[in-house]
């Protein structure tokens, strides 16, 4: 297969991560015979310092003409003064705009070794597989008018939710499409006791599963969803939910594993790409980590699995998706762990180190 690919390292640890995904991807290329071609580009901070702009022009076109855009991360304490005028976060929320990426998806798979690396009792995290689809280009973070008001001679805000049926029948029904590939059940969150958008939401979603009668539809209030990820978390199978309750119950369901540092995510669009699939952006979950750039240790395994996700969904390739994946549970296995993952005593490998380790696995030379 020929594709492109074009990969956006950002700040902080992001070019750090994306080196060694980018490793991984040369490993896979070589191993399976496909011809990647990749471009790399500035987004975030960097691309605020190269041209004021934390989106530039050419770094849009370039990931509008791919097939998929991997990315590290953006921010820092350099961008960070609230009164500026450009953040690197706009780049980021520019990018999913312009790419039509209304769903992010998060799975979390605790692994069997990092079970004490997690806050929950490792009998709580026995089975757990879950995948959130989180609606992304809607809702609150997107609704007008968002602006500051006087009103009676103080100041005060307004921010909108608000949601079309069609933007929760599409992403409803990929959630229920993905179910289907799972375990067949999809939980649906909203605050419909409160909210119109959410009453609206679990209509049009309870409409969408009449056309899945083979995957179990459960319904559950935000706060009590909050509550279950940590009492029943191996319960789930596919979550369904709005864009903030999303971005909040996500970091919950990502502490499970131990480690933000391990988890990936995928943000899938309507277009297709070259190969008739989503275009996508696919990056690890965690940020810039400015307390530990430059330093060479930052966990990879979440922008690596990132990529693993990007082969499947984005370019089709599920062999090599499962063999990126495979890797990594197996260098896992054989004790490799960054600072983040060790425990007390454990010595800690390089970033350099874990990723040689995997990208050896992928190709198949036996190291361990
Ligand atoms: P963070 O995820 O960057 O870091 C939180 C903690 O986790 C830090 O102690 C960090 O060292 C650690 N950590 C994160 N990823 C790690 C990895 N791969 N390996 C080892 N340790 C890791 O969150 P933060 O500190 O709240 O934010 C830092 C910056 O990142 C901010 O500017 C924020 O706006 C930005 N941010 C960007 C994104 C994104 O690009 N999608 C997401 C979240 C935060």
């Amino acid at each position: 297969m020929q594709a492109k690919i074009v990969l956006l390292p950002g700040d902080g640890i992001g070019p750090e991560v994306v080196a060694a995904a980018r490793s991984v991807l040369n490993a896979v290329a070589r191993q399976y015979g496909h011809t990647f071609e990749t471009e790399e580009h500035p987004i975030g901070g960097a691309a605020i310092d190269a041209c004021g702009n934390p989106l530039p022009e050419d770094t849009l076109g370039a990931c509008l003409n791919a097939d998929a855009v991997l990315l590290g991360a953006v921010g820092g304490p350099k961008w960070d003064d609230p009164t500026a005028k450009v953040r690197p976060e706009q780049g980021l929320l520019g990018l999913r705009k312009h790419l039509g990426l209304f769903a992010n998806l998060r799975p979390v798979r605790p692994h069997p070794e990092l079970l004490a690396a997690s806050p929950l009792k490792p009998d709580r995290l026995q089975g757990v597989d879950l995948l959130v689809v989180r609606e992304l280009t809607g809702g609150i973070y997107f609704g007008t008018p968002r602006e500051r008001r006087t009103l009676n001679g103080q100041q005060s805000a307004v921010d909108t939710m608000h949601y079309t049926e069609s933007e929760i029948e599409r992403v409803a029904r990929l959630a229920f499409e993905t179910a289907r590939q799972r375990r067949k059940k999809v939980t649906s969150v909203d605050k419909a006791n409160v909210l119109e958008t959410s009453r609206l939401w679990r209509q049009t979603v309870g409409r969408v599963a009449q056309d899945y009668p083979d995957v179990a539809l459960e319904t559950l209030l935000v706060d009590a969803a909050a509550m279950h990820l940590l009492t029943r978390p191996a319960s789930f199978d596919v979550i369904v939910t709005a864009n903030m309750f999303g971005d909040i119950l996500t970091d919950e369901a990502s502490v499970l594993t131990g480690s933000m540092g391990n988890l990936p995510s995928a943000s899938l669009g309507e277009t297709p790409n070259g190969h008739g699939l989503p275009r996508g952006v696919y990056e690890p979950i965690h940020g810039s980590a400015p307390d530990i750039a430059g330093q060479g240790i930052a966990n990879p395994i979440g922008t690596i699995l990132s990529l693993a996700m990007l082969l499947r969904h984005s370019l089709g390739l599920e062999q090599e998706a499962t063999a990126v994946e495979n890797a990594v549970e197996r260098v896992l296995a054989s004790g490799y762990r960054t600072a983040d993952l060790a425990a007390p005593a454990q010595p800690a490998c390089k970033t350099n180190e874990i990723t040689q380790a995997i990208v050896q696995s992928v190709t198949g030379v036996p190291t361990f």
